[in-house]
């Protein structure tokens, strides 16, 4: 009988394990994968969505061809339950799975109570627009629905989040859009954050392509004492009420919520070895991506896509006694600040004993030429095509 992997979370990182254990091990491995939706919509480049740089339809995948090509066995389910003395996981439609490995990549939820006011049942009047999809669409449509002259409102998340310029990224494809649909249009962030990722970088841009329109509020200035009121609009930032007419809500966040059912998060996160992404607490589970508590790697997708090799080479390993190479991970993230302006931010790492541990890294400049920043955006294109094709094949 084979080996059986389960994945549990078909993202940046489950995708990606599921891809390379089924594809390297050739058939010697029965891996599954567990993902509730038919359709992926990536969040990296959904920013460009809002902005109108890019359609939805361009960030949307399937899993068929990781079924069809790779013998993946999808199954379109959550799962609610992992036993793991059993080595068993539970799915909401019922069915239950045996494991020899399991490999937990879950993303982010939010943290209860994070923001004063809102709860998910609050994200469609005050959209946190921070997982891919119906999200996206929404705080494009509220964007755009936007009275002249509106402003246009962000809660900016504390440390540790998914992708740290991800929503400054985001108030450079809002300006980009109201920029032409609304010039004179306000964009306020609240933000608990003295600073933040690529910051000389975006308040450059901003300066440059959005003079007067974006208000960065951080924790001086009471960005850290946020409530709101999702039915009258209102943002309450250390006291004083503003009426706003877009609220964009990015919550704390935690690893996705079956890590911390599986009993293998310590606080929010879920505590790793680096050598190859086992869980510190069971040694048959493994946790990549943003639920994962690894070390000096941001939360991003190209960190989780480049984990998730580590993680499938090293279950190659344990089962069929394949090579082990010594971990090694990378990653980049582009921002786009307007039109053919992107910038970058990346790192090499390696695994140490308590942790991944940054190698070295390299970051844009102020006052680059228009060139590079342009050459920048041409490099996340082929970054966007290049991981979405070694995630779905
Ligand atoms: P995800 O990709 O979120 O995948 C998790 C999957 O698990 C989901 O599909 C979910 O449905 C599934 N799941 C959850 N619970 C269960 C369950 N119980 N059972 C079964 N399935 C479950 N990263 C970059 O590298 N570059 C960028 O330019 C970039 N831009 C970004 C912009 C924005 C606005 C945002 C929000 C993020 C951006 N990111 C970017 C970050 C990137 O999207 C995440 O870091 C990445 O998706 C993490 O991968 P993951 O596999 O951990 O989680």
């Amino acid at each position: 009988k084979k080996p059986r992997v389960v994945v549990i979370g078909g993202g940046a990182g489950g995708a990606t394990a599921a891809r390379y254990l089924a594809k390297d091990s050739k058939g010697a491995l029965d891996v599954t994968l567990i993902e509730p939706s038919r359709d992926y919509y990536t969040c990296f480049f959904s920013n460009l969505v809002i902005g109108g740089i890019k359609e939805l339809s361009s960030i949307r995948h399937s899993y068929g061809t990781l079924a069809a090509e790779y013998g993946v066995n999808v199954v379109h389910d959550w799962a609610v339950e992992v036993d793991r003395s059993a080595k068993m996981i539970s799915l909401a439609g019922g069915a239950k799975l045996a494991y020899d490995k399991l490999v937990i990549a879950p993303g982010i939820d939010f943290v209860d109570g994070a923001v004063e006011g809102w709860d998910v049942s609050a994200q469609n009047k005050m959209p946190h627009a921070y997982k891919a999809g119906s999200q996206t669409e929404l705080l494009r449509a509220q964007i755009l629905a936007m009275p002249q002259g509106g402003v246009f409102a962000m809660v900016a998340p504390p440390n540790p989040y998914r992708c740290p310029p991800g929503p400054y990224e985001r108030i450079s494809m809002v300006a980009h859009l109201l920029k032409q649909t609304n010039p004179t249009a306000k964009i306020l962030i609240a933000d608990p954050k003295s600073k933040f990722s690529k910051m000389a970088l975006f308040q450059e841009g901003w300066g440059t392509h959005y003079d007067g329109m974006v208000d960065w509020v951080g924790p001086d200035f009471g960005g850290d004492k946020v409530s709101v009121n999702p039915d009258t609009m209102m943002l309450t930032i250390d006291g004083e009420e503003n009426k706003v007419d877009v609220c964009n809500v990015i919550p704390a966040m935690k690893a996705g919520r079956i890590a911390q059912i599986a009993g293998v998060t310590e606080g929010n996160w879920a505590p790793v070895h680096a050598k190859d992404m086992s869980s510190k607490i069971d040694g048959d589970i493994y946790v990549l991506g943003d639920a994962a508590a690894q070390g000096d790697m941001p939360k991003s997708g190209f960190a989780a896509n480049s984990q998730a090799k580590v993680c499938a080479m090293a279950i190659r390993g344990a089962l069929l006694g394949s090579k082990v190479f010594p971990a090694k991970f990378s990653n980049t993230c582009w921002s786009l600040i307007d039109t053919n302006d992107g910038v970058k931010v990346g790192a090499s790492y390696k695994a140490t004993d308590d942790k991944i541990a940054k190698v070295d890294g390299f970051i844009s400049q102020t006052g680059e030429s228009s060139a590079t920043r342009a050459q920048n955006f041409k490099e996340s294109e082929g970054w966007y095509a290049g991981i979405t094709k070694d995630m779905f094949g």
